[in-house]
């Protein structure tokens, strides 16, 4: 159990007319609590969403630069050919109607002196307590070889939208015969079975279309998320068509070269037709930038309240936060942000809050008619989200065509459900 004294202090600085939007009082005469929330994302756009239901007295306020949303679940049925690119956007106008009041800015600071964020227009923005969710930055300074440009050459799409389109563009382009050439990074990162996924459904592409091609999978660990699921069904699906080498078996990527598109690990170096580079990541800049990430470039967190261990009054949840054994993944953004708006109410209305579980499901295709899932549920122990022990699970590794249709056909229920609830 946690309590707080509610904080009064208020208000937007600046001399822009577009302030006037943003802070206009709920009650006539009392400036009203302020609520910001950084990261329009399925981890912000959702609690900005439930701290407007769950203490509709404070104003909210979500700051995102994008005026629409790309989002990275099903963006690998993107780049395999099986989805438009337009099926992954949304617009803000539902999380508009719910209340919250939108700020279509970049944050650049956190002035903690002063309870204000700054905006990249130089408008400040006072507030009592801060959400702060901005997903992932990838590390350009981490790969040598690998910096901004030479995404533009080797996609990473790890984040939705052009890069996306440009993985996609160039397996189009490919030779039949050409071979792919993706990299893996270690933990953490965003979505553990995403890079695995992606294989899939790029050996799906490959069997359809360019069948004489290869696709070498580079892995910086021995392990990965389902990876039973994921093997048994390549053996099955895509025989000879994908190779995935460990980091035992040299898998790791140590420096690429752009120019030659090239993947150099300890034991070699493999040329690529196509190469798709996921490096490491960490958390947003801004958290980096404001002194709320640590050393791993991650978030600690209370996992009772989401508070951070570095910054009191600021929650952060999503990818960019360590929640312990919880993966980085929208199920679990979306989770976390409706318990951390729970607490956050809580919090600042000064009444007690009181431990909850939390669940994620994370569901990959393996074809268009083949899905795998995990479950787990969480719960706050030793400073840490801890998985509690046989209440999760995974898809059986024997199991018929119809059951792994009906994962697939879960898979895109889910995806319609989040993404309406979030963004609807
Ligand atoms: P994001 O969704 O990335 O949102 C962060 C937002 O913050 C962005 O909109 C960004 O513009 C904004 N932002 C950043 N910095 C600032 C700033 N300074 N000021 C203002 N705004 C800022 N998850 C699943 O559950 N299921 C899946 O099937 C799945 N598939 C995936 C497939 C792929 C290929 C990938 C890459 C990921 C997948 N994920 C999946 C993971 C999922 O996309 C992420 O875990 C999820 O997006 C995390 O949500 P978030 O809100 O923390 O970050």
């Amino acid at each position: 159990m946690r309590k707080a004294a509610p904080n009064r202090r208020t208000i937007l600085k600046g001399g822009a007319a577009g302030l006037v939007a943003l802070a206009a009082p709920p009650v006539l005469g009392q400036a009203p609590q302020r609520i910001v929330v950084i990261g329009g994302g399925f981890a912000g756009a959702t609690c900005a969403r439930w701290l407007k239901q769950e203490a509709g007295k404070f104003a909210v306020t979500l700051i995102e630069p994008n005026n629409r949303f790309a989002a990275c679940p099903f963006s690998n049925a993107v780049i395999a050919g099986l989805r438009p690119i337009e099926a992954q956007y949304f617009s803000y106008d539902g999380v508009k109607k719910s209340g919250v009041e939108i700020a279509e800015q970049i944050v650049v600071a956190i002035d903690w002196d002063a309870s204000q964020v700054r905006l990249a227009d130089g408008r400040s923005l006072d507030y009592q307590r801060i959400v702060l969710a901005p997903g992932i930055d990838l590390r350009f300074d981490a790969l040598p070889g690998y910096d901004q440009p030479a995404a533009e050459i080797m996609p990473h799409a790890w984040k939705a939208g052009a890069q996306t389109v440009l993985l996609r563009q160039q397996l189009e382009a490919m030779a039949d015969g050409g071979v792919v050439v993706m990299s893996a990074p270690a933990n953490p990162f965003r979505c553990p079975p995403g890079p695995y996924e992606r294989a899939s459904l790029i050996a799906h592409y490959l069997k359809a279309r360019k069948p004489r091609s290869k696709l070498i999978l580079l892995d910086a660990k021995d392990t990965f998320s389902k990876q039973k699921l994921f093997q048994a069904a390549w053996q099955d699906l895509y025989p000879g068509l994908i190779e995935w080498v460990p980091l035992s078996q040299g898998g790791r990527v140590t420096e690429v070269d752009p120019a030659s598109k090239t993947l150099i690990t300890e034991f070699g170096s493999h040329r690529a037709d196509v190469a798709n580079v996921i490096p490491p990541q960490r958390a947003g800049a801004i958290a980096v930038s404001a002194g709320v990430a640590d050393q791993t470039g991650w978030c600690p967190i209370d996992p009772l309240t989401f508070e951070s261990k570095l910054r009191p009054d600021v929650h952060v949840i999503g990818d960019a936060a360590i929640a312990g054994a919880m993966p980085k993944s929208a199920f679990a953004a979306n989770a976390q942000a409706k318990v951390a708006a729970q607490m956050i109410a809580g919090l600042m209305r000064g009444e007690e809050v009181h431990e909850v579980k939390l669940i994620n499901t994370c569901y990959s295709l393996v074809a268009p008619d083949y899905g795998i899932s995990v479950a787990g549920v969480y719960s706050p122990k030793d400073g840490l989200l801890t998985e509690i022990k046989g209440a999760g699970g995974v898809s059986p590794l024997e199991a018929k065509p119809a059951q792994r249709a009906v994962e697939a056909a879960y898979a895109e229920a889910w995806f319609q459900t989040i993404t309406g609830e979030v963004f609807g």
